[in-house]
């Protein structure tokens, strides 16, 4: 009687199975996210109505509940959801799923024999969304949505040691806008921010997925190339001087050109770390200002 009202009231999901994992117990929460009332599943099949559990994993806890009453897991980070269940519909923008954290455990009679197991549900959606964009707000800029300066600098340390201890190429190049500042001074701070917008989007559409793009300062950007060797790399940093500064850039309804200067740089062995090599490509980044609009491999 009282379990019945608070199992009505509490805001998680619980069910009960027996030894054939026929549902014995559904909670009314249950019934509001999966549309299927406790009528209608008590005493059918699980594997009915969520066809999706009816997999190795799952059945092992089950029977592990059932033979040595131990209790089982389920995370969110490992599993995202049990159930399919839709979610509130401001998590919608994120996840196609309720995501849920759920255990598993037994259900003991008067001799102490596992009867039933228990399983409860948790939605923790809002969490995990909450989650999602601290780390995302962590790691990219917010401006142009690309990694941030921090977020590139760890990478650049690990992959650095990956390329090293594989014996793979990697290469860095750094790019700054030319003249920037005129951009600034003719249009206004919003066309500039604008622009710097639609540089990013271009230069992100032109690399792979295995490239990091980052946001190294204010006009100026860090590309980091895996298994990209220096002249790999000057070919890529050609081809994007030559699409920017063959574009007619259209900011808030200014059209404007730009060029960029690049400086480049491969992780050849007297290279000590990822420090090092953004020096180099720093480097070369700085012959290349001096007559802007080029593109310049450090040796
Ligand atoms: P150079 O060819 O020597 O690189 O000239 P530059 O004008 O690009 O270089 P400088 O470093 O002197 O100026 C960079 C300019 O970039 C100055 C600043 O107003 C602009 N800038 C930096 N960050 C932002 C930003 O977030 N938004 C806008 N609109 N402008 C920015
Ligand atoms: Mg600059
Ligand atoms: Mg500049």
């Amino acid at each position: 009687m009282i379990f019945n009202q608070i199992s009505d009231m509490i805001n998680m999901g619980l069910v009960v199975l027996d030894e054939d994992l026929k549902v014995h117990f559904w909670n009314r929460w249950m019934a509001l996210h999966s549309g299927i009332d406790s009528e209608e599943i008590v005493g059918q099949s699980l594997f009915d109505f969520f066809p999706n559990l009816n997999e190795p994993k799952f059945l092992r806890n089950c029977r592990a509940v059932f033979t040595f009453g131990n209790f089982a897991f389920f995370s969110q980070k490992l599993h995202r959801y049990l159930f399919p269940f839709r979610p509130a519909y401001s998590d919608k923008a994120r996840f196609d799923y309720m995501q849920q954290s759920c255990t598993m455990g037994p259900i003991r009679d008067e001799d102490k024999s596992v009867r039933y197991i228990f399983l409860s549900v948790n939605d923790v959606t809002e969490v995990v969304n909450y989650e999602e964009q601290l780390i995302e707000m962590n790691q990219k800029d917010a401006l142009t949505g690309i990694y941030n300066r921090r977020f590139f600098g760890q990478k650049l340390q690990e992959e650095f040691v990956r390329s090293r201890r594989h014996n793979r190429p990697l290469s860095l190049i750094m790019i700054d806008i030319d003249h920037f500042k005129q951009v600034n001074d003719n249009h206004g701070h919003q066309v500039g921010d604008e622009a710097l917008k639609a540089f990013s989007a271009r230069v992100k559409d032109r690399i792979r997925k295995t490239d990091i793009l980052a946001r190294y300062g204010g006009e100026e950007f860090a590309c980091l190339l895996p298994e990209t060797s220096g002249s790999s790399a000057l070919r890529l940093a050609e081809v994007l001087r030559r699409i920017v500064a063959e574009e007619n850039w259209v900011c808030r309804d200014v059209s404007l050109r730009m060029t960029i200067s690049i400086g480049i740089a491969e992780g050849h062995p007297e290279i000590a770390d990822g420090e090092a090599l953004l020096k180099k490509a720093d480097d070369a980044l700085y012959e290349a200002k001096a007559g802007r609009n080029r593109a310049i491999l450090y040796d």
